[in-house]
């Protein structure tokens, strides 16, 4: 046996709830292998047992998995661009030219450098009007390829 079986009664580390920190908590059931429901020697709560994850970042939202995939990426020429977009749009939009925006629409027509206004994408300059029919738009969130009339 490699390692010692757990069984109710046993110490065994895990979150609390209520300390919001690892401590050791006394094992109250199993299920399987696994411990079920512990109490904490802290500060005497039963709670669920939830595991010690050391490399596990102390916040990850469940939303942010695909952002937090992205922490872990080696330096790429595709995400530098993207920082420099990301500069031309902060340079642009601090030239005040949110008041001459336009609201977004598929049946406009649109000019370079024409502010627009994206009820999803939020605050947006033409980089590109690309005949017959699409014109890309940078905004805060990056580069985007959208339908219009040109
Ligand atoms: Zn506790």
């Amino acid at each position: 046996m490699a390692h010692k079986q757990l069984s109710a009664g046993d110490y065994v580390e895990s979150r609390c709830t209520r300390c919001r920190t690892v401590t050791n908590h006394t094992i109250i059931a199993m299920v399987g292998d696994t411990p079920a429901r512990v109490r904490c020697n802290t500060c005497a709560s039963d709670h669920k047992y939830y595991p010690v994850r050391p490399a596990a970042p102390a916040k990850t939202a469940k939303t942010g998995g695909e952002r937090a995939k992205r922490v872990g990426e080696p330096r790429s020429t595709s995400r530098s661009s993207a920082g420099a977009d990301q500069e031309q749009w902060l340079r642009w939009s601090q030239e005040g030219v949110a008041d001459q925006a336009i609201p977004y629409s598929m049946e406009r027509a649109y000019a370079f450098r024409q502010a627009v206004n994206h009820p999803l994408f939020g605050l947006g300059m033409v980089t590109a009007v690309l005949p017959p029919n699409k014109v890309e738009i940078l905004f805060a969130g990056g580069k985007k390829l959208l339908r219009c009339k040109t």
